[in-house]
């Protein structure tokens, strides 16, 4: 078999939140494609980087008090644990802010340049004349033009469900400031898709050879039909990005430096390595170039990004492989529900992370269909698949062959070969499970590999090999038994390889599979097993209630109004967007247990801009240590002694410097200033509040 040299990419996450339940889906997938290619001896490397710049990460820098460098910063190391946490293996995770992406994107831009391909159009947008900025759709709110609903984002209302320009909002006002946007003229640069060369380029390309699913290139023959317009690549100082080398005062906007940001990552792995970058991305390459993306960024990656390639001299991709999104119990994920998880809270409750990676493989296939991820069936799915079909095999095989036999197997009797029957039927499947992984169509691999696994059981169940044991004229029978459903497990442990590669490790281990796991060494049987360690234990369904109570978010309505939190606030869409606080019934307000606290401790916290860490008495409930961010308002030493009021049944929060045990209250206004808040002073610690 010729080695494929593949270059891989998931698409760049947004250095302004936390990854995700929603996001994995795409991680995971490519994870599982990239290491079974891995298992065939190609050579794949995956990239990724974080997508830092834009007038979002500028703003949340300015309200946090630390620059755009240092938020990225911090960001990047959460995604980087997160991805860790559940086994994605990039071969590089980068940033976009980096050297190679400035030159790459300027590089882009002068050869789309000569080929007459930018352009400078006058666009009207509205502006803040407070803070003397262009606002980005997100950043003006106003009344909805259709329905008349207050405070709906510039792009679309949330009442009604219709989406307008932001200079169809009555009554707009900026987010940033409160002020009310102008209309303001600037040169903008365009990319001219609609030039007729894009378009005779990308008709073409984008229905032929397999680049795109089938879908896909139905909704691409859809927006042919309404005619490419040019895209806006442009945004004006101030703005946290690349500026655009011949035009002072203007910055690439996204599209012209993130998708670019997977060859800078790739550069920068290319240059430490010693890997021929120019082989990978230059045209007339012999190499693959495999994009996995969500559906909603189809249009640029099946459109836009394959035209500046061609056109700036690059090799276009080979495949772009978009998938749905994710739905928890069938419906949206929701902060209210408890369903919009983050992958640090899965963590944090303990839950194997493997478990998430099955389920997803379970579910997925090549379609841009969305899955749903069903928490009860999760459940079902783990304990009786994982458990109760694969791991049960090795439990009960290995257990016998260590005591019988001291750990060592029946080799295959060429004469009774047929009492293999278990290792015949697990590489019976090897074709079938195979394709389906070099497909996409995990969630066929795995009802194979399923099926597999229940032959195994079955045939076990029929042997009686518990009766065996007790009868000494039948242990050679006995022997085979345990060492073929042995062997079968081996080989199911090299099909689930890719998408549990921690359990597959494990078992590696007991079994003495060579490491890493390569498909050549598919038919080399075990003569040896160590003693049984458990491999994986079972989801608890408490467990799940648990992740979902601690990912609810009903006593936050309006992000960090009222509240010094224990950490940084989760974004939801904007930095500055503080909705209308929801009415809650009193059964609601009585979840949160108020309690008073005596600071018994505050000090500085080494390498954080903003939090104080804080030691509090909570009388009968002990001690508590919190991570406030209140650095910017008082001196440490002043709160020592003083009374305050804590949330004290907030799920803990693991953060980079400690676990932070709640949250301590104080009120903020638009203007700088964090004021705690203070009983009168007969409260002691551990009282209630109510
Ligand atoms: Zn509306």
């Amino acid at each position: 078999m010729a080695t494929r040299r593949i270059l891989v990419t998931s698409a760049l996450p947004y250095a302004n939140g936390s990854i995700h339940l929603g996001h994995l889906v795409e991680y995971i997938q490519t994870d599982i494609w990239v290491r079974f290619q891995k298992m065939h001896g190609h050579e794949v490397h995956y990239v990724c980087a974080d997508d830092t710049h834009g007038t979002a990460i500028m703003l949340r820098a300015e309200k946090e008090g630390i620059t755009p460098e240092a938020l990225i910063t911090r960001v990047l190391e959460e995604h980087k644990r997160d991805f860790a946490g559940f086994r994605v293996e990039f071969d590089n995770y980068y940033t976009t802010h980096s050297e190679e992406t400035r030159a790459l994107s300027s590089e882009f831009y002068r050869r789309l340049k000569a080929a007459g391909l930018i352009d400078v159009k006058p666009v009207e947008q509205f502006y803040d004349p407070v803070k003397e900025m262009f606002l980005p759709d997100r950043f003006i709110k106003g009344e909805c033009p259709k329905c008349g609903a207050k405070d709906q984002y510039g792009d679309s209302c949330e009442v009604c469900g219709s989406t307008y320009s932001p200079t169809d909002l009555k009554n707009p006002y900026s987010v940033v400031s409160g002020a009310k946007p102008i209309r303001k003229t600037s040169d903008h640069y365009f990319f001219r898709l609609s030039d007729s060369r894009c378009k005779t380029f990308l008709q073409q390309w984008t229905q032929e050879n397999d680049h795109l699913q089938p879908e896909a290139r139905n909704k691409i023959r859809e927006w042919f039909d309404q005619g490419l317009n040019d895209w806006d690549i442009s945004r004006d100082a101030p703005y946290f990005g690349f500026e655009i080398p011949d035009a002072p005062g203007k910055y690439f906007y996204v599209w012209l430096d993130a998708p670019i940001g997977y060859f800078g990552s790739f550069k920068n792995l290319a240059d430490r390595t010693g890997v021929d970058f120019d082989r990978f991305v230059k045209d007339g390459s012999d190499t693959e170039l495999i994009h996995f993306i969500g559906k909603d960024i189809l249009y640029f990656h099946a459109l836009f990004w394959p035209a500046m390639l061609k056109f700036s001299a690059h090799r276009t991709p080979s495949h772009v492989y978009a998938h749905g999104f994710l739905t928890v119990n069938g419906e949206k994920m929701s902060k209210s529900r408890g369903t919009f998880i983050t992958a640090e809270s899965y963590l944090a409750q303990g839950l194997n992370p493997e478990w998430l990676r099955y389920y997803y493989a379970a579910k997925l296939g090549q379609s841009m269909e969305d899955i749903d991820m069903n928490l009860d069936d999760f459940v079902a799915r783990v304990n009786s698949d994982l458990i109760g079909k694969y791991v049960n095999i090795a439990s009960r095989a290995a257990g016998f062959v260590t005591k019988y036999f001291a750990g060592k197997l029946a080799p295959v009797d060429p004469v009774s070969k047929s009492t293999f029957e278990a290792t015949a039927i697990a590489y019976g499947s090897e074709h079938l499970i195979r394709s389906a992984y070099d497909q996409r169509e995990y969630s066929k691999a795995i009802r194979e590999i399923m099926r597999v696994a229940d032959a195994i059981n079955q045939r076990w169940d029929k042997a009686k090999p518990w009766a065996l044991a007790k009868d000494s004229t039948q242990l050679k029978a006995f022997h085979e038994i345990c060492s073929d459903c042995l062997d079968a497990f081996r080989i199911l442990t090299y099909y689930l390889a890719p998408v549990l590669p921690e359990t597959a490790a494990r078992a590696a281990d007991l079994l003495g599979i060579p490491q890493p796991f390569l498909w050549a060494n598919l038919r080399t049987p075990i003569v040896q097993v160590k003693e049984y360690q458990h491999l994986m234990t079972r989801v608890d369904a408490k467990q799940i209630k648990a992740l979902v109570d601690a990912n609810r978010e009903t006593l936050q309505p309006a992000p960090a109004r009222a509240a010094a939190q224990s950490a940084t606030p989760k974004q939801e869409k904007t930095v500055a967007a503080a909705a209308e606080p929801q009415p809650i019934s009193i059964e609601d307000f009585a979840k949160i247990d108020l309690r008073i606290v005596r600071i018994v401790n505050a000090e500085h916290v080494e390498g954080a801009d903003k939090l104080l860490k804080l030691t509090l008495d909570v009388g009968s409930l002990g001690t508590r240590q919190v991570f406030a961010g209140i650095k910017s308002a008082y001196d440490p030493d002043t709160l020592k002694g003083r009374l305050t009021v804590m949330v004290a049944n907030l799920a803990p929060r693991k953060m980079k410097f400690g676990m932070s045990e709640g949250m301590v209250l104080a009120a903020s206004g638009d203007a700088p200033g964090l004021y705690l808040l203070s009983p009168d002073s007969d409260a002691e610690p551990g009282m209630k509040v109510k």
